[in-house]
């Protein structure tokens, strides 16, 4: 009798897509993948980042140590980010877990054991990030920089061409550097190229994750001039004051940061531009948020993900003077949401009666469906709630006209 195998993936794609690494190798071994309520073996991929993901991680761990006390699991496995750092407390607090497995090398060979739905995949470039922000463990967890290898990732592009993938989301801490370490120079445009060259069937290519001081005119050009790759950009810039950014060792400046936003808008008209920023950083002052909100107000992203700085040990940030009370923090971090709630509606107001593609995720009942514009990444931006008389599936393209905008969400009817 084959042991049964549930996993439970924490964060990011990124941790999605180690996930599927893990759960591709179990699978080869002859393991029998499962939901997690049928399985003897629980696996857990865990995510420790900041504090709010490593409290999220062990409350997941304990809520699989009380199956285990009831005799519904035989074994926990507790996989990445939380293990890598912090094994030794973990064993000594948590004898209920069978092994801390950390940084997973990644075994290109396998084929992933895919835990995303199946219209939209994450394809993983590169691991470990390039950069060394100082509020950031990433770089400490996940090790040096090491792209894959261009053949490696057709080969996976070639995959989800073949199980008829609608879109394809390109992945790494910072995708940008892709390259760099093993072909001695930026290579995302090269791969860009002989990945839409083989990527016939599949009708989105989306990039996310890019850093903003390795965004060439040439990555810029093929994002506008190829159908397949969404006009979205993925551009965290995390502050705009130039003491911040320094304090936050982002090897871009103000001015940089300005410039390339106007660059981007003026070479892709209509681009959604998504950014990251962190609220609470320290010592910010005052003076300081209040630019960055002016700046937020200025720049109008389309899409934005905010998080209140965590003191992470193990970086430099952790050891600045005047660390910001978090409820500071709380106030800032709710300052920003609620500015971009209402920049993102009055955005959204400009799709008023325009006809829209949308890729269609989910039936949500009766004739409506979910389903998200090229300017939507999976599960952290805006949906489309589409209306249709005729039947759809996970997966379709269709037209839609838009008839009503919300702050971060639309409405429409297809459109025969
Ligand atoms: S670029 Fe991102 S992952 Fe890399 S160090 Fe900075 S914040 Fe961390």
């Amino acid at each position: 009798m084959k042991t049964k195998i549930g996993i439970l993936s924490m964060g990011c794609p990124r941790n999605l897509v180690d996930s599927e690494s893990i759960l591709g190798r179990l699978n080869l071994k002859g393991y029998q993948i499962v939901d997690m309520h049928r399985a003897d073996v629980a696996v857990v991929n865990t995510c420790a980042f900041i504090d709010e993901a490593k409290r999220e991680s062990i409350d997941t761990i304990m809520d699989l140590v009380e199956l285990k006390r009831q005799k519904k699991l035989r074994k926990i496995i507790v996989y990445g980010c939380l293990p890598q750092r912090y094994k030794d407390n973990l064993r000594k607090n948590l004898p209920e877990i069978d092994a801390f497995v950390g940084r997973v090398s990644l075994n290109h060979n396998s084929q992933n054991y895919s835990l995303s739905p199946k219209h939209y995949a994450y394809l993983k470039i590169c691991e470990g990030c390039i950069n060394n922000c100082s509020f950031c463990v990433i770089p400490k967890i996940k090790g040096k920089f090491a792209s894959l290898d261009i053949e490696t990732v057709l080969k996976k592009l070639r995959q989800f061409n073949k199980d008829r993938v609608s879109e394809v989301n390109i992945i790494g801490q910072d995708i940008s550097g892709y390259g760099l370490d093993l072909y001695g120079e930026l290579e995302l445009p090269r791969l860009l190229k002989k990945i839409i060259k083989e990527a016939r069937d599949i009708g989105w290519i989306r990039l996310l994750y890019l850093y903003p001081s390795r965004i060439s005119d040439e990555l810029l050009w093929l994002i506008r001039d190829e159908p397949k790759i969404c006009k979205y950009i993925d551009l965290p810039v995390q502050h705009i004051n130039e003491r911040i950014l320094k304090l936050m060792h982002r090897d871009t400046s103000k001015g940089d940061c300005l410039r390339l936003i106007d660059k981007i808008r003026k070479t892709i008209p209509g681009v959604a531009l998504r950014t990251s920023i962190i609220a609470g950083f320290p010592t910010e002052t005052d003076r300081e948020f209040k630019e960055l909100l002016r700046f937020l107000e200025d720049a109008r992203f389309e899409r934005l993900g905010a998080f209140i700085y965590s003191r992470e040990e193990g970086t430099p940030a952790y050891n600045f003077k005047n660390q910001i009370p978090r409820r500071i923090g709380l106030e800032r971090f709710n300052a920003i949401m609620s500015l971009q709630q209402k920049i993102s509606a009055g955005i959204n107001k400009k799709f008023l009666g325009s006809i829209l593609d949308v890729l269609i995720d989910e039936k949500q009942g009766g004739s409506t469906y979910l389903g998200r514009t090229q300017y939507d990444a999976p599960e952290v931006d805006g949906m489309v709630y589409v209306n249709s008389k005729r039947k759809l599936k996970p997966g379709d393209f269709v037209k839609v006209k838009i008839h009503d905008t919300l702050e971060y969400d639309l409405t429409g009817e297809v459109i025969l």
